[in-house]
């Protein structure tokens, strides 16, 4: 049995991931991920309504007009986990192909909302939980296994696709932390074993290769922030906090850190109320009872207004708006926008990092210019990054020892990065490691 790995997007950049392993006549598919930068640039860029070619021809989504000259159908669609760049094409290009969905529990209801937001297209594809440790078959020859990882988003996995020939591993996104504030670390046992029996191909992703050492812990980004929180325990001065709103793990250590010198912790913003309530509903999260979450512009308005009233010093808002985007709520709250008055000696704390292209800079600047006219005090990086570093990614490689390795989910900075690094340790580009660009596909002999 032929395998054929088809690199489809996320090879040129980092965002709209999709690889389509075709084993036979029998393809599987891994993300369908949207490039929201390139979305961005066109202001009056309005995805619900548009239609799958102009977004490809935006570069905002994987151009998978490639499929149709490969030979085979596609059996499943599987998401590793639920960042944009991973689900964010579902509703654009599933309805497509006629297999089912496949992630797990909490990537599931994201794909549900998005799939629910989609104007342009109705996408019936069947969604298939799956949890971390399970298996699917999809053919006679073909079955899917999740195995456990940790990344910034809970219920993230590798997927992993058992074929006569050896396991495919897909390894996009995740880090190796053996202390995570939430959820089991990753399956290493169960890694080890999969790398005894036999790994013909692994995809991985390669953002932090350049980065020496290993990945700190979330452990450690709970430590920095707490460390800074609790400084102010008896600080009477606005203390809000900005962070992913998909990173469950790190609100919920926020909001413990509230909870901690007695103040309210407060989810302000419709991402943070979304995220935050399916992790709550599907029980991978509990929050300290004294949270609440407000999602519209009303009652977010509303909520700043009791807080102004109240006393600054009773809640800790978590609000959205760290890459200082327009129309997050901390942007508002700068700028004026809202009921909420800032004063000297109040302070922004960012649990996130800014992700690195101009306009993010720029906007973050003027965010942050503003607060500081008004007295404010900020302080910046209170974060760890989701990715693995240059020894996570030697140690995966001797725990799978696959056969070959394709670096993905990178430019070509990132993926040749990874090749040297690969070559380093003794595999050989074009031979059995594989740069791969956007619509190439590649044999595995
Ligand atoms: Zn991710």
């Amino acid at each position: 049995m032929d395998i054929e790995i088809i690199a489809v997007g996320g090879y040129n950049e980092v965002g709209r991931n999709m690889t389509a392993v075709r084993c036979g006549k029998e393809i599987v598919i891994f993300d369908m991920g949207l490039r929201l930068d390139q979305v961005m640039i066109h202001e009056d860029a309005d995805i619900e309504n548009m239609h799958s070619l102009d977004l490809i021809e935006m570069k905002a989504i994987p151009d998978d007009t490639i499929m149709n000259a490969v030979e085979g159908s596609v059996k499943a669609i599987v998401c590793s986990h639920g960042h944009l760049d991973h689900i964010g094409a579902i509703p654009k290009l599933a309805h497509r192909y006629n297999a089912p969905i496949i992630s797990t529990p909490y990537t599931s209801e994201l794909i549900r909302q998005q799939i629910a937001g989609e104007q342009k297209f109705g996408v019936n594809n069947k969604l298939f939980a799956l949890k971390a440790g399970q298996r699917y078959t999809i053919s006679p020859h073909l079955t899917l296994e999740f195995v456990r990882a940790q990344h910034s988003i809970i219920d993230t996995i590798f997927p992993v696709l058992h074929t006569p020939r050896g396991a495919v591993v897909y390894a996009n996104d995740f880090k190796l932390d053996r202390t995570p504030v939430l959820g089991e670390p990753p399956d290493f046992a169960r890694l080890r074993q999969i790398g005894k029996e036999g790994v013909i191909a692994l995809i991985t992703e390669s953002v932090n290769i350049a980065d020496k050492g290993r990945c700190p812990s979330e452990k450690i980004a709970r430590d920095l922030v707490r460390d800074t929180i609790t400084s102010y325990e008896d600080d009477k001065s606005a203390l809000f906090v900005s962070t992913f709103s998909s990173h469950i793990s790190r609100v919920k250590t926020i909001a413990e850190c509230a909870h901690e010198i007695g103040r309210k912790p407060v989810l302000l913003g419709r991402s943070m109320e979304r995220y935050s309530s399916a992790a709550e509903q599907l029980k991978l999260v509990g929050f300290p009872e004294s949270l609440s979450m407000f999602g519209n512009r009303r009652t977010v308005d509303r909520t700043l207004r009791r807080i102004m009233k109240t006393g600054k010093d009773k809640f800790l808002p978590i609000v959205t708006g760290h890459q200082g985007e327009s129309g997050a709520i901390l942007t508002r709250i700068v700028m004026g926008d809202t009921p909420y008055k800032l004063e000297k000696g109040d302070k922004i704390l960012f649990s996130a990092k800014v992700i690195p292209n101009p306009m993010n800079y720029g906007q973050r600047y003027l965010v942050e210019a503003r607060a500081k006219m008004a007295g404010v005090r900020i302080f910046d990086e209170l974060h760890v990054s989701g990715h693995a570093y240059r020894e996570d990614h030697y140690e995966f490689l001797h725990l799978l020892n696959p056969q070959h390795v394709i670096p993905s989910h990178g430019d070509i900075g990132m993926t040749g990065e990874y090749a040297k690094f690969a070559e380093e340790i003794g595999y050989t580009l074009g031979n059995d490691l594989h740069i791969m660009r956007n619509g190439k596909s590649i044999l595995i002999k």
